[in-house]
């Protein structure tokens, strides 16, 4: 995620700040120091930080939960509406992910018994309504603030963990896709909850909400994208009408191909037609007012581009694009040969046309039924 710095690894997973969480930092300070000064002002700044620790562990729930069944996380990024854990994928089976969701409410449930319990944190249900206020211990607090977390979090607003597991059970009668298109629906419906009860007076909310309604949009769509790439191969979505550069080529040279083609990445391949490496229009561009036309393209071309078999399956396709953020994939035959190549504009386009098919069918069966 752009705009967060790096602060410290756990077990593989960096843990990430963005930069707009020392907003709600200096926010809240500032809204503290107007009503108690000072002392105040530092009061709410350590319960801030306390409350996005516990976010911090509630997230390694999930992690580690994941983990267990084979899942790597990359990063945990802060942010000031929460927490996002970045697990390369979700676990398809419903039981898994209701494991993965709930460990992280978990790990506030087990929080909230130590404070109570050995801390002697001093904490009843009234103070939910008022954490920012300092009428109780910190401890009690936190506590509270614990139990807060555990009741938002489970709101069945997918993706949010309560939503998670309603997709999961959901998944068990209606399938996976199904399931998450109607998860997303419940939890954009949420969404204007949310809104509407932030307009009220909680910005944070809003923001939740809005969160909540893009989240909720693009994990669909991510759903719908896998089930639609499924059951297909490489070699039947890959670009095979396309123009390559050769090793020696210069930018110039990609140049004048990015005006006579269509394309807006070019394959650089050697004498065998080994793949090189992919020249980008963007890199093609930046190289062109940073070092000129006699740039030879070997010194500016993306060499890290990921090559799959013809007999590759797509959706793994589209899941390796989703994971890297590479926009092209090099399809290469037995000897190594590039045969073709597959970008995530491609595979929009292979879902456009699964989908007007789907409607087209499902509109002539309700025709039929009509006569
Ligand atoms: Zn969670």
């Amino acid at each position: 995620m752009g705009w967060s710095i790096r602060l410290f690894d756990v077990a593989g997973t960096a843990v990430r700040i963005h930069l707009t969480f020392f907003l709600l930092l200096a926010w809240i300070a500032a809204i503290h120091y107007t009503r108690g000064g000072t002392a105040a002002a530092v009061d709410g700044v350590v319960f801030i930080v306390l409350l996005f620790l516990c976010v911090v562990l509630h997230e390694f729930g999930h992690v580690f939960a994941a983990r267990r069944y084979g899942i790597k996380t990359s990063d945990v990024t802060l942010l000031p509406i929460g927490g996002v854990a970045s697990l390369e994928r979700m676990p398809e089976k419903p039981s898994q992910e209701i494991v993965v969701a709930l460990a992280g409410p978990a790990v506030n449930v087990v929080i909230a018994v130590l404070l109570v319990g050995l801390l002697g944190a001093r904490f009843d249900l009234s103070q939910m309504t008022q954490l920012q206020e300092a009428t109780t211990t910190m401890a009690g607090r936190v506590a509270a603030a614990n139990v807060a977390l555990v009741i938002f979090n489970l709101i069945p607003a997918f993706p949010m963990d309560g939503g998670r597991v309603l997709r999961a059970l959901l998944a068990i009668p209606m399938g996976y896709t199904r399931a998450t298109r109607v998860a997303a629906i419940i939890g954009q419906s949420l969404a204007f909850v949310f809104a509407f009860f932030g307009l009220m007076g909680n910005p944070l909310l809003i923001l939740i909400a809005v969160f909540i309604f893009l989240a909720a949009a693009g994990e669909a769509g991510y759903v719908q994208m896998r089930e639609y790439t499924r059951g297909y191969l490489a070699s039947h979505a890959m670009i095979t009408a396309f123009k390559t550069l050769g090793p020696g080529a210069t930018v110039d040279d990609a140049a004048a191909l990015l005006l006579r083609t269509t394309q807006q990445e070019f394959p650089v391949v050697d004498n065998a037609g080994v793949l090189d490496g992919v020249l980008t229009r963007e890199a093609l561009i930046k190289a062109l007012q940073d070092t000129g036309g006699a740039t030879p393209v070997a010194s500016v071309m993306d060499r890290e581009v990921p090559t799959v078999p013809e007999s590759a399956h797509l959706d793994n396709i589209f899941q390796m694009l989703q994971r890297t953020g590479q926009r092209v994939v090099g399809v290469v035959d037995a000897s190594r040969r590039l045969t073709g190549y597959i970008t995530a504009e491609n595979l929009s386009e292979l879902v456009m046309i699964q989908s007007s098919r789907e409607s087209r069918d499902n509109a002539s069966v309700a025709g039929r039924r009509a006569v």
